[in-house]
């Protein structure tokens, strides 16, 4: 091997090392139990007409909060009572529920980012002043890692990529295809549901370690 070759294989290699995240910046883990967000038309359907969402709790990410109210979800199988409603309104009713929440239900909701519906899984809302048969809206929210801007440059990561998490903590768990979404409104933080919290043994709190896929991005 001549010694141009030698040196480009270095370069390359010393480049790809400096494409990794900080090894000791941790990601904060934040495990998200069954929940839903409620347009202002199914809220007024399920609470009456002009409710108002109480704020009880506010959440991680600016500006969104867990609400007083819960409601009732239900399948064909059975149903599942006091499930956070989340606020504040958005345009579209969703429900994220873990894939064990879903076989009580009896129903079989895909697997996707929060905010993609359509064509999701059907299921009745039950709240104190009526009910709502959603087409769909069923959803097993994916997991994925809130960051912003700078924390995205210093991740070396962009907005839409998809990366590995590995958790030490607990039962050794690596989390595989976890995408990152960037937002100036973000904070720093992992999303995953009960499922695979449980499954780690995590409890909000834990940290995770991001690792990019080699070669890609
Ligand atoms: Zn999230």
């Amino acid at each position: 091997m001549n010694e141009n070759v030698i040196q480009s294989i270095v370069e390359e290699v010393v480049s790809q090392f400096s494409k990794q995240p900080p090894a000791e910046k941790g990601i904060p883990l934040a495990v998200s139990a069954r929940h839903c967000h409620l347009s202002r038309r199914d809220l007024e359907a399920l609470f009456g007409s002009g409710y108002e969402l109480t704020p009880i709790k506010a959440l991680s990410q600016p500006g969104q909060f867990a609400a007083q109210e819960t409601v009732m979800i239900a399948g064909p199988r059975g149903g599942i009572e006091n499930v956070r409603v989340l606020g504040p309104a958005r345009n579209l009713t969703q429900v994220e529920v873990s894939k064990t929440d879903s076989i009580k239900l009896g129903l079989q909701p895909p697997l996707r980012k929060s905010g993609d519906i359509k064509g999701s899984s059907p299921v009745t809302i039950i709240g104190p002043k009526g009910s709502i048969y959603l087409q769909e809206g069923l959803i097993i929210a994916q997991a994925h890692v809130h960051m912003s801007p700078a924390d995205a440059a210093a991740f070396h990561v962009s907005d839409g990529e998809y990366v590995r998490i590995t958790v030490e903590s607990g039962r050794a768990l690596s989390f595989e295809n976890v995408l990152i979404r960037v937002s100036p409104d973000y904070r720093l933080e992992m999303h995953l549901d009960t499922d695979e919290a449980n499954a780690g043994f995590i409890a909000t709190g834990a940290t995770g370690k991001l690792i990019k896929y080699a070669g890609l991005a």
